[in-house]
C-alpha cells in the first residue's frame, strides 16, 4: 500500500464563544485541527491531525504541506521507517529538531498513516499495537537520544514481561471500559453556580477524578475549590491545572494554600520546558502530598526521558498530538513503565479523546499492565463531529471496536468549518 495524495485543511470551531476551553492561560481558545487525509494506491484513506487553539493552525498547516513530499509514493508497511523519515530531513529539522510547529505537523501525517493501517488491518489503532510482537513495537520507536534511560533490548523485556494476562486484561476493558475524569466543570471562566452544579453531574455520572483550573487569582480558587470539594464530597479526587502560569516558587506557594482542600496532582505549574523547576516544586509538595503531572506541551520524548531521570513527575501526560504521532509516543509508554510512573493521557480539545483512548488501552494491554491511578481525562465537547466518536459509561471510555484511529471527522462538518471560508465562519 502506498500514498498517492494528501489533501490539507484548516478547521476551526468557534469554541470561544462560550469561554468553552478557558484557562489561566489561554482565556478564550477557538479549538482547530490542522487535518490531512492520506489516499493510499487501493482505494483507502487515512485521517489524521494534530490540534491548536485557533490562530496559528494556518502555520501548521503550512508545515504539514512541506511534509508532503515525504510522504507522496512512500509505503506504510514499516510505520517506523515512516515516522523517521518525517523528523530526520536535515532541512527541516533546522527549524526545530522534533519540536514546534513543524513536529505537530508529522504528528498529524503519522497519525493518518496508523489510521490508514488500522484500516487496512481491519482493527482498531490499540489491537493493531498490541497484536504486535515485542520486537516489532520496538522497531516503531527512534531510539537515538534515548539509551542512557531506556535500550532497545530493556523495552522488549518490559513487554515480554507484559504478555501474561494480556487477554483477560482485554477482557476486563471489554466489560468495564478504561477510567475518564472529567475536567468539563472546571473551565476558569465558568461561574460558581455552573461549577458546582457540572461537579455534582460528574459525580452522578460515576467520575471518581474531577479537574479544575486555576493559576489566575488565588482567593477566587480558593473559594472554587471549596465548593468544588462540597459539591463532590470527600471520596472522589480533584486535581488542578495551573496551564504553566508560575514560577517555581510561586507555585509551591500558591499550591501550599490550596493544600487543606486536598489537590490530588497539580498540573503544569510552570514552563513545560523546565525540568529541574518540576523536580524543585514536586520535591516541596511532597510533603503535603500533592503531585506533579505535566505532559501536553512537552515537546518530544527527551524532555519526559529528563523529566523521569530528574524525578520531576508524578503523572506523565502524554498527548496523542503534540510529538510526532503513535510513534513517539509508544517511547514515552515504554519510558513511564521503565520508571515506574503512570500515565494519564491530556485530552479534550477537538478529537484528542478519540485518539489517545488507543494509546491507553495500549499501555494496559501491552505495556504497563496496571490500571492504578491512570485515567484518561474527557471532556464532552465536539464529539458529534467524528464518524466514531468515543463512548463514555460511568467514568469510563468504552473499548473502541471500528477500525482506524477514531480520527475521522465528518465530511459535512471539513466544509462547514472551514477557515476562514465555510459557513460557520464566512
Ligand atoms: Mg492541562
Amino acid at each position: 500500500m502506498k500514498i498517492t495524495a494528501v489533501t490539507s485543511h484548516d478547521i476551526r470551531f468557534p469554541t470561544s464563544r462560550d469561554l468553552d476551553g478557558s484557562d489561566a492561560m489561554n482565556p478564550d481558545p477557538d479549538y482547530s485541527a490542522a487535518y490531512v487525509i492520506l489516499r493510499a494506491d487501493n482505494g483507502l484513506a487515512g485521517h489524521g491531525f494534530t490540534f491548536t487553539i485557533g490562530r496559528g493552525n494556518e502555520i501548521c498547516r503550512a508545515a504539514i504541506d512541506a511534509l508532503v513530499p515525504f510522504v507522496i509514493g512512500q509505503s506504510i508497511d514499516d510505520l517506523g521507517e515512516f515516522a523517521r523519515r518525517l523528523t530526520h530531513d536535515s532541512q527541516i529539522r533546522w527549524l526545530g529538531p522534533e519540536k514546534g510547529v513543524v513536529h505537530l505537523a508529522a504528528a498529524a501525517l503519522i497519525n493518518a498513516a496508523w489510521d490508514l493501517a488500522a484500516k487496512a488491518a481491519g482493527k482498531p489503532v490499540w489491537q493493531l499495537l498490541a497484536d504486535m510482537t515485542p520486537q516489532q513495537v520496538t522497531d516503531l520507536v527512534d531510539w537515538r537520544y534515548l539509551s542512557d534511560a531506556l535500550t532497545p533490548a530493556e523495552a522488549i523485556d518490559l513487554l515480554e514481561a507484559a504478555r501474561p494476562g494480556r487477554d483477560d486484561r482485554i477482557a476486563l476493558l471489554r466489560e468495564h471500559g478504561y477510567p475518564a475524569y472529567t475536567t468539563s466543570p472546571g473551565w476558569l471562566g465558568y461561574s460558581d453556580e455552573k461549577l458546582v452544579r457540572l461537579a455534582g453531574e460528574a459525580v452522578a455520572d460515576g467520575y471518581t477524578l474531577i479537574k479544575l483550573k486555576v493559576g489566575d487569582n488565588l482567593e477566587d480558587d480558593i473559594r472554587r475549590l471549596r465548593l468544588a470539594r462540597g459539591a463532590v464530597g470527600d471520596s472522589v479526587r480533584i486535581a488542578v491545572d495551573a496551564n504553566q502560569r508560575w514560577d517555581v516558587a510561586q507555585a509551591v506557594e500558591w499550591m501550599t494554600a490550596l493544600a487543606p482542600y486536598r489537590p490530588w496532582w497539580i498540573e503544569e505549574p510552570t514552563s513545560p520546558d523546565d525540568v529541574l523547576g518540576h523536580a524543585a516544586i514536586r520535591r516541596q509538595l511532597r510533603p503535603a502530598g500533592i503531585r506533579v503531572a505535566t505532559g501536553e506541551h512537552v515537546q518530544n520524548r527527551i524532555v519526559f526521558k529528563q523529566l523521569l531521570q530528574a524525578d520531576a513527575v508524578d503523572v506523565v501526560q502524554i498527548d496523542a498530538c503534540r510529538v510526532a504521532g503513535v510513534n513517539e509516543n509508544v517511547a514515552i509508554l515504554l519510558l513511564a513503565a521503565k520508571y515506574g510512573r503512570p500515565v494519564c493521557p491530556h485530552a479534550g480539545g477537538v478529537g484528542l479523546c478519540e485518539l489517545v483512548q488507543h494509546l491507553s488501552v495500549f499501555d494496559f494491554v501491552a505495556v504497563s499492565g496496571s490500571l492504578q491511578d491512570r485515567t484518561i481525562e474527557y471532556v464532552d465537547h465536539l464529539h458529534e463531529h467524528f464518524l466514531d466518536p468515543v463512548v463514555i459509561r460511568n467514568g469510563a471510555y468504552q473499548l473502541p471496536t471500528a477500525p482506524g484511529f477514531s480520527a475521522e471527522i465528518r465530511p459535512e462538518t471539513l466544509h462547514r468549518f472551514a477557515y476562514p471560508d465555510g459557513p460557520a465562519w464566512a
